[in-house]
């Protein structure tokens, strides 16, 4: 598959990597009939492509970052013993060191920290509220019979806001649902650094030490959701006065001192495939979650991975806070922004930590919400040039699941750009694929769900495209599906 790269201004120059290559893997490169059966077989839900279908896979940055040589090495020193394990020692004490925290649970990844926390903390009748829930969040406070609220700033639901830190928290609707209806059912208050569901955007030091002040005069514990906080912390280096010559580590002590504990996936700022971990400093949680831990991940000094993880995720966890790293991730993702800003194409501004959102209500302006138009822009973007992304809106966060939560007005298509992996050439021809796709926006249809999950519906259900406005041939196509969905006892959003 090759293009022509016409798209990128001669002012805009790729970030150099501060890396290079040592070992290759051949990318696939389907040809458009393979891409349009593929689409078919896996009813139009690109979760159900096998990765020889896809092209740049923009899925997901998660567990998908390259590793390095030392990671790579770190795991020849995996000591497997069941119990004691060196490679435990060596973990616990790097979250020791980065986070401040001083109990720390391993876990094979972050929702099963989230498990591990929710399950001890949150009851039916509780209210959970968090910047914005990160769809497995939402998905373990709505299983715990509890109300996920989302208490992030105006600017977040505006894509054209300039604002540079609009992953913060409405610190006064905090104050008042916790004085309000919240007295006495608020078990936790979370974070999320970087916010993922409102486009990777960060929540600045002035905020988390305002909503730490008001859970603390409240007695309720702050947790943190801290999956991408060493992009925080760069923003913040950047953005936020005072803090311009203070380290990634720096930063991160002083968001941490700030929090009752943290969930981690480190399939993000860790730099592994898998892992992750919870940290408290409340002893007697730590007690009752290593309980649960036993149960469901496996013993404290490995928590449901081999020793061998531990030991790279160790390393990755400090590779991920060095600034050489965090330029270029960050202007990776910056450089994508600015190809795609020269064709006109909308997304969420400024751009985030790891990946763009594009806005798919602009970008499709002549689709309704009902008519999906998040995930005809993922489908379209496949079809033209094999690259895989989601969507971020009404399907991943819609009220089909039964949750009192009222959907959110963004609209989202996420391009999330793995770690280490992809360089700029990539990048280029990722915004070739989407201009290509932006010139004929206005012959794009929508798309109608055909079977829909209780939970977590995006990553299983099936779609359809809706049928042309043709009368007698729309009439057949649109009555099908309809019947089929019923019988399966789904709901068509
Ligand atoms: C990925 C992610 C999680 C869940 O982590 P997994 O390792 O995928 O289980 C939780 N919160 C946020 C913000 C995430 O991005």
């Amino acid at each position: 598959m090759s293009v022509h790269v016409s798209v990128r201004p001669r002012e805009v120059r790729a970030p150099p990597e501060p890396y290079k290559v040592k070992v290759v893997e051949a990318i696939p490169d389907p040809s458009l009939e393979q891409r349009e059966a593929a689409l078919v077989r896996g009813g139009f839900n690109l979760f159900n492509l096998t990765s020889d279908e896809v092209h740049i896979d923009l899925l997901t940055d998660s567990g998908t970052s390259a590793m390095s040589d030392r990671q790579w090495s770190a795991m020849m020193v995996g000591d497997e013993s069941y119990a004691g394990s060196r490679n435990f020692a060596r973990f616990e004490a790097t979250v020791q060191t980065l986070t401040g925290f001083p109990h720390v649970i391993p876990t094979h990844q972050g929702r099963a920290a989230e498990n591990l926390l929710f399950s001890t903390l949150v009851r039916a009748g509780h209210i959970v509220p968090n910047n914005m829930h990160f769809d497995t969040t939402r998905t373990h406070v709505l299983r715990n019979g509890a109300t996920p609220v989302n208490l992030v700033v105006r600017a977040a639901y505006d894509c054209d806001d300039p604002a540079p830190f609009k992953g913060n928290v409405d610190v006064d609707r905090l104050e008042r649902l916790l004085d309000g209806e919240g007295r006495g059912k608020v078990p936790l208050v979370m974070v999320t650094l970087t916010n993922n569901t409102g486009g990777g955007q960060p929540v600045s030091l002035r905020n988390l030490e305002e909503v730490s002040t008001v859970c603390r005069a409240a007695s309720v514990p702050l947790y943190l959701d801290m999956c991408r906080w060493a992009e925080n912390a760069y923003f913040i280096r950047e953005r936020e006065r005072g803090q311009g010559s203070r380290s990634i580590r720096e930063i991160g002590r002083s968001i941490f001192d700030l929090a009752e504990g943290a969930t981690m996936s480190a399939k993000k700022d860790g730099l592994v495939n898998i892992g992750g971990f919870l940290v408290t400093r409340d002893a007697a949680l730590a007690d009752k979650l290593r309980e649960a831990l036993i149960v469901f991940e496996g013993f404290p000094t490995y928590g449901g991975l081999a020793r061998r993880d531990l030991e790279a995720m160790a390393v990755g966890l400090e590779e991920a806070t060095e600034l050489p790293y965090l330029e270029h991730r960050i202007g990776q993702v910056r450089y994508l922004a600015a190809l795609l800003d020269a064709e006109g194409i909308p997304f969420m501004r400024p751009p985030g930590g790891h990946g763009i959102y594009l806005d798919a209500r602009r970008f499709l302006p002549h689709l309704g919400r009902k008519e999906l138009p998040g995930q005809a822009l993922v489908v379209e973007i496949y079809r033209e040039g094999g690259v895989r992304t989601v969507e971020v809106g009404g399907i991943m966060f819609g009220d089909a699941d039964g949750g009192t939560e009222i959907s959110e007005p963004l609209e989202l298509v996420r391009l999330a750009i793995p770690r280490r992996v992809y360089s700029a050439s990539h990048l280029e021809f990722v915004a070739e694929v989407i201009a290509k796709v932006h010139r004929r926006r206005n012959e794009i249809r929508g798309m109608r769900m055909v079977h829909a999950p209780e939970h977590l519906r995006h990553f299983t259900a099936r779609f359809e495209p809706l049928a042309p406005p043709a009368p007698a041939e729309g009439a057949v196509a649109s009555a099908r599906p309809r019947r089929a969905a019923r019988s399966r006892g789904s709901r068509p959003a």
